[in-house]
């Protein structure tokens, strides 16, 4: 009998505690990874200059291993890993996949104001997600590769109509048409750091990860990094988006950040069993 090796992982971003929701979605990424004897590893993903600090990795790790969660060491940490980034963009503006955006912050706020590009919040994978981008700066199809400058933004071109399909292992069939669901999206910042979409493909890819465990509000980005995967000539793992997780009147756990930490219950004197139980993992 072959066995299927598993390599999972999680995820946090330092620019908070950890909540409910974030126990909800590392807890079962814990089980799935114990369910197929597998190894799971830690991902500080500290790629926010202005919002991640030293003080939420320590405490995520402490809140994580409170919890009853287990990874193998060491620790991958994005800030140290930027080369790699670099690389892939480097790898993906030579391909002509990528294009300077010099559009301001005032030129993208207008677009998120366009009444079309409202997103119904309620929806699994519209949940906070980027307005689909008007295409201002892409230049014309079959232009030549771009050079690269610093201080500039860049976006992967789409390809606009296309249905991107993948079979969640949670959720089922998922398709998002591209151009539509979502547009060109930034892949490298003018601060020189790659976005969320580059960094998470690149080290899913080199971390050998087989199962993405995540959010469900995530499930439009999973289309997203399948483009960039095959433009990178990566493979792609397979996904389990995990349901958000609401209060009774229907809010995200994660907009009650701070009353929902696991560090203040367990300062409230809750224990690990019943934090998860809260979660009814
Ligand atoms: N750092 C991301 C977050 O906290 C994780 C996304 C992912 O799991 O791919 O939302």
């Amino acid at each position: 009998m072959s066995v299927e090796r598993y390599i999972g992982r999680l995820a946090p971003s330092p620019t908070g505690l950890l909540h409910l929701g974030h126990a909800a979605t590392f807890w079962t990424a814990y089980q799935r990874a114990l369910q197929h004897n597998g190894t799971l590893l830690l991902r500080n993903e500290d790629l926010d200059p202005q919002r991640s600090r030293q003080e939420y990795v320590d405490a995520m790790i402490e809140d994580l291993a409170w919890l009853g969660i287990e990874w193998t060491l060491p620790m991958i940490v994005q800030s140290e890993r930027i080369a790699l980034y670099r690389a892939a963009f480097e790898r993906l503006l030579a391909s002509g996949h990528a294009y300077a955006c010099t559009c301001s912050r005032r030129d993208l706020a207008q677009m998120t104001q366009a009444p079309h590009e409202e997103t119904q919040a309620d929806q699994p994978g519209n949940v906070d997600d980027e307005p689909v981008y008007n295409r201002k700066c892409r230049p014309a199809t079959n232009s030549p590769a771009q050079s690269l400058q610093e201080n500039t933004n860049y976006r992967f071109r789409v390809p606009d109509g296309e249905a991107i399909t993948f079979i969640d292992r949670n959720l089922g069939s998922q398709s998002f048409i591209a151009g539509q669901d979502f547009g060109d999206f930034l892949i490298w910042r003018k601060d020189s750091l790659p976005s969320y979409q580059l960094s998470c493909v690149v080290d899913d890819a080199e971390m050998q990860i087989t199962e993405v465990v995540r959010g469900a509000d995530l499930l439009k980005s999973t289309a997203r990094q399948i483009l960039l995967q095959r433009a990178l000539g990566l493979q792609t793992p397979a996904y389990f988006h995990a349901p958000l997780l609401r209060d009774e009147q229907g809010i995200r756990l994660a907009k009650r950040h701070h009353a929902l930490a696991i560090r203040s219950l367990r300062q409230r004197g809750l224990s690990p069993a019943e934090v998860l139980k809260m979660i009814q993992v």
